[in-house]
């Protein structure tokens, strides 16, 4: 504080000491404290919250002027190891590139668009529901529609369950597309019942949910799949204002030897332009240059277009929100004033405030959330239904408790970070967690809770639920 008002530590010292408070330089005060010491001393004091800063990005001036105009849908492919999404994203790229422009060579930037009808598609290159959702964990949500993929020789698997539970955690539409229909040993129908028991309904069976036939190897009906995602984007009414200051999400980002830092991000509203400034996360930059999945360089970025910027100060990281903002002095306050904050809930987290189940409970009935989010990992299916059978007849007229996610096996990073972006609790049941998990869990502030007797977890749940959890057991 001293330092800011340009005043001597010990005249600060020496006026706190006057009104009775002994303290030495690195002690910390409170807002109200430094507000008084700053008027003493003939400071003016603004105060800024984060609301305040937020407000001051997403508020400008430009903000929502113009009309909202259809953007392209931005889609995530979501599955099962092996079962082919890699290859669906290549070979989808390889059949459509956007046409016009065909000299470009195919850059890996973090996201594609491919052309279909006169319509773009944006497709995130990142396959799988763990970049999805580390994105969601940092409270960005870029994806409008999960592909599905699942493959016809194989059916349902483990992380096609995974990512089922992912998307709808995140209230994303799906779209199962059945692949390696080539191979003679395809059955398409059993993925279709399979996909039944995890309430995935697809049209043939009496749901919602579109599903197309495909084969990423031989490229059969590529074609079919892109027209069921603009079918479904049209279902969305997907729209943005292109004609505002440009805001959206950090899709990817790394330090380039011969670019310094570069980011792939989402526009998600308004346009972007070299030349302006923003702030990524606690990064920020001045625009020097927008480039395309092409390697091209381009004049503008509209919503759901990709473009890796250069000229960032510092690397933000993938889920980090941007924004454009007017001048160099507020980027730098408002990306100074994040990592601040970052330093603080590193420091918090080091000091052991993690929430327990009873914290988490009373935060959601202070946000007036009436579900309690939790994720179930047992040793083997039998239990796991009991668990969920049992903690489901718990609810109240209040609150009730939603197993977002359950399955046999370790408790794993992908369950942490479905966790952490859902606000939700684990429990596992005769299982633990291994050490990766372990550790995500400690830095996101995740809560595990392990059980080997079902009562005891019931127990817990219901007294949670009350508010009365007994202490750590
Ligand atoms: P990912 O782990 O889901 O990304 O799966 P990959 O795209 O890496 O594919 C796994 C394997 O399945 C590779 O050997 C692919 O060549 C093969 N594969 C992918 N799609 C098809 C397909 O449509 N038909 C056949 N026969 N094989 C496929």
């Amino acid at each position: 504080l001293s330092q800011r008002m340009a005043e001597r530590s010990v005249d600060v010292i020496k006026y706190l000491m006057k009104e009775g408070q002994m303290m030495k330089p690195g002690d910390v005060i409170d807002a109200d404290l430094a507000e008084l010491i700053a008027g003493e001393f003939g400071h003016t004091v603004k105060r800024v919250s984060e609301s305040d800063v937020e407000l001051g990005i997403f508020g400008a001036d430009k903000g929502d002027e113009g009309e909202l105009k259809p953007r392209p849908p931005v889609v995530t492919i979501m599955g099962h190891v092996d079962h082919g999404k890699t290859s669906l994203l290549d070979a989808i790229r390889n059949a459509n590139v956007v046409s016009g422009e065909a000299g470009g060579i195919t850059q890996h930037i973090g996201a594609y668009q491919v052309e279909k009808n006169g319509q773009l598609i944006t497709f995130i290159d990142t396959p799988g529901h763990a970049a999805f959702t580390a994105m969601r964990a940092r409270g960005a949500q870029a994806t409008d529609i999960a592909i599905l993929v699942v493959a016809a020789d194989d059916a349902v698997m483990p992380q096609t369950i995974e990512s089922i539970n992912h998307a709808k955690a995140a209230e994303v539409p799906i779209i199962v597309a059945i692949n390696k229909i080539d191979k003679p040993t395809a059955d398409a129908q059993k993925v279709r019942t399979d996909l039944l028991q995890h309430e995935v309904f697809v049209e043939s069976m009496g749901g919602e949910v579109l599903d197309v036939e495909v084969s990423a190897l031989k490229q059969l009906n590529l074609d079919k799949l892109l027209d069921a995602i603009l079918l479904q984007a049209e279902l969305l009414d997907l729209k943005a204002n292109p004609d505002r200051t440009a805001e959206g999400v950090v899709i990817e980002a790394k330090l380039d030897r011969g670019r310094g830092s570069v980011a792939t991000v989402l526009v998600q509203a308004g346009t972007l332009t070299p030349g302006e400034i923003l702030v990524a996360g606690d990064q920020w930059g001045r625009v020097r240059a927008l480039v395309n999945d092409r390697g091209e360089q381009v004049k503008s970025a509209g919503p759901a277009f990709p473009v890796e910027i250069l000229g960032l100060q510092g690397t933000p990281q993938a889920g980090d929100r941007f924004a454009v903002v007017e001048n160099e002095g507020r980027a730098r306050e408002i990306a100074e004033y994040r990592q601040r904050l970052a330093r603080d809930k590193a420091a918090a987290r080091q000091s052991g405030s993690r929430g327990s189940l009873e914290q988490m409970m009373t935060q959601l009935q202070d946000t007036g959330s009436q579900e309690f989010p939790l994720l179930v990992k047992g040793d083997v299916q039998g239990s796991i239904e009991a668990i969920a059978g049992a903690i489901e007849k718990l609810g109240t007229d209040e609150v009730r408790a939603r197993i977002i996610h359950s399955g046999a096996g370790a408790i794993t990073e992908s369950d942490i970070s479905l966790a952490e972006a859902s606000g939700a609790a684990i429990i596992g049941f005769n299982v633990r967690a291994n050490k990766q998990a372990r550790d995500a869990a400690e830095r996101d502030g995740v809560e595990i809770r392990y059980y080997n007797i079902i009562y005891d977890l019931v127990d817990d749940v219901k007294a949670a639920m009350s508010g009365m959890l007994s202490p750590e057991r």
